[in-house]
């Protein structure tokens, strides 16, 4: 459903899911004849999917892509006392796992260009007592990975991939999630791979970290014995119906991953006529284009005059994490590049059944109001 005066949306799910309204229902069937509303077979058939997707081993469900780092953050043994090196320019929720966790966020800078951190940006935050550095694919773009692992290969420390926006993203051929010792997903409904509600998973080739974030995730339950409760956990697990739900979408995946790629080449070669900078990936990078983010000088002043012509734009994110009320104690100091960008990112209408006159509609608006600013 659109706002009122909105001509050209931000993302709309609506025409991903039409075509598929029938297979979701019979799932949901499926699900509801089945009586298996928490686990069971449709749980571990999504599962399975997932990680021979992400070109790992295995693959545990989650409540939500949170869920999926603080229980990976924690199965690592990860608490007080460590530090977690940590993009400034990440959603929330990547700093927020590390202090659920009891850890301390060590919060770096990122790479100009692609606005993810590199090795570069990681390297000199590595300490005796960082224990884990969290790469996110913002946007889906990866940075360098081979670099980023050889450098925590080499500093002893678990590298984490936050993928919550890198569904079916690619470095150098290799899936977004299968490089680190453990990939987190998040299946909120407007990532590239969306649930009907919540979801997350965690996917990983170390079997008995899978197997720890299940036993955390229910309730620290023994496998063995369903009474006895070894630890303290929680209640974090993926529905039977998301699974279900999520299985049906799963198929359609690589189409709607191809799409947004085709609709970011013609975004691109379109913003190069009118001079508007695109932020992109590593060059070995294949993005799943969770986002389409330009950089503008009076950003503020033209996402205004966008909206007043119906195009709707976003920012992701506006405040960086280390300059959130919660989170500046943990922040000393400036990360320039972060901040910089903060104040000049715009995330143009962007979602895979986007026309072609859609974007048309947003260049030209984009080359007026911009041709007035500056
Ligand atoms: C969405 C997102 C999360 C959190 O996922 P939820 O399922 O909403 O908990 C974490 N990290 C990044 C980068 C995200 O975009």
């Amino acid at each position: 459903m659109r706002a009122e005066g909105v001509r050209v949306p931000l993302v709309d799910l609506g025409p991903q899911h039409e075509p598929i309204v029938a297979d979701l229902e019979a799932a949901w069937r499926t699900v509801l004849a089945s009586g298996r509303f928490i686990g069971g077979p449709e749980v571990e058939r999504f599962e399975e999917q997932w990680a021979s997707y992400c070109g790992v081993k295995h693959a545990a469900g989650v409540a939500n892509g949170t869920d999926a780092l603080l229980l990976t953050i924690r199965a690592l043994g990860i608490g007080a006392g460590d530090e977690v090196i940590v993009p400034a320019n990440t959603f929330v929720a990547t700093a927020e796992a590390v202090v659920l966790a009891g850890a301390t966020p060590r919060f770096v800078d990122v790479d100009p260009k692609s606005l993810v951190v590199t090795s570069a940006t990681i390297e000199p935050a590595l300490g005796p007592r960082t224990a884990a550095v969290i790469v996110v694919h913002l946007y889906g773009h990866t940075p360098d990975m081979d670099d980023v692992l050889q450098l925590t290969t080499r500093a002893n420390v678990a590298l984490i991939e936050d993928a919550a926006q890198a569904h079916g993203a690619t470095w150098n051929g290799k899936p977004a999630g299968s490089f680190g010792v453990a990939g987190c997903f998040s299946f909120y409904p407007a990532k590239n791979l969306g649930a009907i509600g919540d979801g997350g998973a965690v996917v990983s080739n170390d079997a008995s970290l899978i197997e720890k974030i299940r036993i955390f995730g229910d309730h620290g339950r023994s496998i063995e014995d369903r009474g006895t409760h070894r630890e303290v956990g929680t209640n974090s697990r993926l529905d039977a119906l998301q699974a279900a739900l999520l299985t049906v979408k799963l198929g359609h995946l690589d189409e709607w991953t191809a799409s947004r790629r085709t609709i970011a080449a013609t975004y691109r070669s379109r913003l190069a006529e009118i001079d508007v900078a695109m932020v992109e990936g590593d060059s070995a990078s294949e993005s799943a284009y969770h986002l389409l983010v330009v950089r503008l000088d009076r950003r503020d002043d033209v996402r205004l005059r966008l909206a007043q012509r119906g195009i709707e734009t976003g920012i992701h994110y506006p405040v960086p994490c280390h300059k959130q009320v919660p989170y500046k104690g943990y922040g000393e100091g400036t990360l320039p590049v972060a901040e910089h960008a903060a104040g000049e990112i715009l995330s143009l209408p962007f979602f895979p059944h986007m026309t072609d006159d859609a974007v048309d509609e947003v260049i030209v608006a984009l080359e007026h109001e911009t041709a007035k600013t500056t």
